[in-house]
């Protein structure tokens, strides 16, 4: 749940970057820009100050990224039990294929194959809905019939003709597998839901009376229950298939650990060893008592340059929450803005004590909470290629309360999305006025980069739960309140006289470009990534609505926000931005209510009434306006590569990074060197 707040895949605006963080004379001539297609832009990343990395930091960050890159294939296992099918069957035809290459269906192939990679399978990253093939049922029949049937992932004993009566649907049926997480609350969500997370004869309620009955009121340290497992009928019984050495998943979590061990022998410190044994050895039990011992190492891992995350983390997968999508991040700390994050971490308390919220759900004493600024290395698993842009973990809500969380934001990842968006447009076109387009030029970037510091670092770790509370009381609509509730706490601040009396801004105006941009983006922009038709599903843009909405509608008597018409187009006009913040702030009181109260109803009427419904007319005038730009509303990142040197005698003496590897070749290098599955795991 405190994951990702994928701010700047909305960062599609024209930055000066003119923040303080960077040196941003830094290699301009970097080409941030890789390709496009479909509704996707691929970026590069840079690796900034990789050479002033010791030998041995280098060769951890080695090790590391190649336990990070060795769990690809589970993500696409987890994502849908027939991804690993289609993507091997993609990538043999992509390689073998011998027909016309100029055809109209050939060149849609190719989009829908570098599609499948960008989404770890058949259903869009975001939007969670299955994407279909632009090319015919009958180019796709005949191209794989055409195949050396050596290369067809059939299963045991399967004809090619039998595996493509089994797969064809699962590509084209628009009703086969329609969306990969499902959470319409009027449905059986897991039904519903075409994740691999469950067998598929398995319902909800099922699934709720199996984990229920798991829970001890009593017990104020439990474990994540089913984070780490499949949960399947077997002779009408429930049981888990535990994903660990021996279990579900084995051959890639052999690798993940080898890789983890050789990373064990070039550890900075004690600390960060134990994390990585603890992490191995709840690898190869999964054991989850395990797993939060190693995620209390992990936060207490406070000094190490390098730092990771590698597991079965984020519940955003699951319609009900419970099970975990496997991802990987390899970072080091961005020493050169490091003191902005410190700054914020050593006034926690003051912010704490200071939220507009009832003193009954602030926290008396904020715990540990440890923020940096870090710089990625490699991303894998669910983090790969789209990434988010700050992390907050671990999860568990009661290691967040007595041992604290770690929380950072991924500095070269903003800056690539900052300088690949320079020129693109955005603002010209949807920035009602020049005030606020000047304030977005000059503050953009630094506003924006503060407002992920302080929903991650201090929005998700404020306040706290009324006792007998469990986080899961807001069902599905958890992760959207949760969110609402960081970006809140965030946008109160971030206009607040402390924040440049601690010198995080400099200029008293500069929160208005933060305002404005968020008050655009959740009226307006942000539904450019949906389609014709749908409802706004993802947890972080339903929060974006709720919030931009809700304070609309009840600024609407002293019109503190308005939605203006001019010669055709829409825009947001903001006539009063001390009124805004303290709207910002009723919204922030009540939605730590509803946290604290467990209080599901009013979660409900909060998202349900603001959060999803999108307004047709309004929706095609943004699209129109946005198509005639001609950029992608999705980002993604091809990694840097990593390449050894050694001596005469085979010794490691460095450890090189290179920016030269395009997207398809990435993704192809990836399939051959970390297929580590099986094509069927069930
Ligand atoms: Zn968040």
């Amino acid at each position: 749940m405190k994951k990702v707040c994928l701010m700047t895949m909305t960062l599609l605006f024209l930055f000066a970057c003119s923040g303080n963080r960077k040196d941003t004379s830094r290699a301009d001539k970097f080409n941030y820009n890789v390709e496009q297609f479909a509704d996707l832009g691929i970026l590069r990343y840079q690796v900034p100050n990789w050479d002033k990395l010791t030998l041995n930091q280098k060769k951890l960050v080695y090790s590391l990224s190649q336990a990070a890159l060795n769990g690809r294939d589970i993500l696409f296992d987890q994502n849908n039990r027939y991804n690993l099918a289609i993507r091997r069957t993609l990538e043999a035809l992509y390689e073998n294929y011998t027909g016309d290459k100029t055809s109209k269906d050939y060149e849609q192939f190719i989009v829908y194959l570098k599609r499948v990679w960008f989404s770890n399978g058949i259903h869009h990253h975001y939007g969670e809905e299955k994407f279909l093939p632009g090319f015919s049922k009958d180019f796709f029949t005949k191209a794989v019939k055409s195949l050396n049937s050596a290369f067809v992932p059939t299963r045991k004993g399967q004809s090619v003709d039998a595996f493509l009566a089994e797969i064809t649907p699962v590509m084209f049926d628009p009703e086969v597998y329609a969306k990969k997480v499902n959470q319409d609350s009027s449905l059986d969500v897991i039904v519903a839901s075409a994740n691999n997370y469950y067998g598929e004869d398995i319902t909800q309620k099922e699934v709720e009376n199996f984990y229920n009955a798991m829970k001890d009121p009593k017990d104020t340290s439990p474990v994540p229950y089913g984070l780490n497992s499949r949960l399947v009928k077997k002779n009408g019984k429930l049981v888990e298939e535990v994903y660990k050495i021996g279990g579900l998943y084995s051959p890639a979590i052999e690798k993940i650990t080898y890789w983890l061990n050789e990373a064990s022998k070039y550890v900075e410190n004690a600390q960060q060893k134990k994390v990585i044994d603890l992490l191995i050895e709840y690898y190869k039990t999964g054991d989850l008592k395990k797993y939060d011992e190693y995620s209390i190492a992990w936060v207490r891992d406070t000094n190490s340059l390098v730092d990771f995350i590698n597991g079965f983390t984020e519940v955003y997968g699951d319609a009900l929450g419970i099970k975990g999508s496997w991802e990987a991040l390899v970072n080091f700390k961005d020493i050169e803005s490091e003191h902005l994050t410190k700054i914020l971490g050593d006034n926690a308390q003051w912010f704490e004590d200071n939220a507009p919220i009832s003193p009954r759900f602030k926290k008396k004493e904020v715990k540990g909470i440890s923020f940096k600024t870090i710089t990625a290395a490699i991303l894998g698993g669910d983090c790969y290629p789209a990434t988010p842009i700050g992390i907050n973990l671990p999860n568990s809500n009661w290691i967040r309360k007595d041992v604290g969380s770690k929380s950072v934001t991924i500095t070269n990842i903003t800056e690539a999305y900052d300088k690949a968006a320079a020129g693109n447009g955005f603002n010209e076109e949807f920035v009602c006025c020049s005030k606020e387009k000047n304030l977005m030029k000059k503050y953009g970037a630094q506003t924006d980069n503060l407002h992920t510091d302080l929903h991650e670092c201090l929005g998700h770790a404020s306040g706290q739960l009324l006792p007998g509370i469990g986080k899961t009381s807001l069902k599905v609509y958890g992760s959207t309140i949760e969110e609402a509730r960081a970006d809140l706490f965030a946008l109160y601040y971030i206009s607040d006289p402390k924040i440049i009396e601690l010198d995080l801004l400099k200029d008293p105006e500069a929160y208005k470009s933060e305002y404005y941009k968020y008050m655009m983006n959740g009226l307006l922009t942000q539904l450019v990534r949906i389609e014709f038709g749908k409802d706004i599903e993802e947890s972080h843009m339903r929060n974006r609505s709720l919030i931009a909405r809700w304070v609309l509608e009840r600024g609407q008597k002293d019109k503190v926000v308005e939605l203006k018409k001019e010669k055709g187009k829409t825009y947001v006009v903001i006539n009063d931005y001390v009124k805004l913040r303290d709207l910002f702030g009723q919204l922030l009181a009540e939605v730590q209510r509803i946290t604290s109260e467990g209080d599901f109803t009013a979660a409900r009427n909060l998202v349900e009434g603001y959060g999803i419904k999108v307004d047709p007319v309004l929706h095609k005038e943004i699209k129109e306006r946005y198509d005639k730009l001609g950029i992608a509303p999705y980002k993604g990142f091809v990694n840097p590569v990593y390449s050894l040197e050694k001596d005469a005698n085979g010794n490691i003496t460095d450890v090189k990074v290179s920016y030269n590897e395009g997207y398809e070749e990435q993704m192809l290098r990836y399939s051959k060197e970390y297929s580590n599955l099986p094509t069927y795991n069930d």
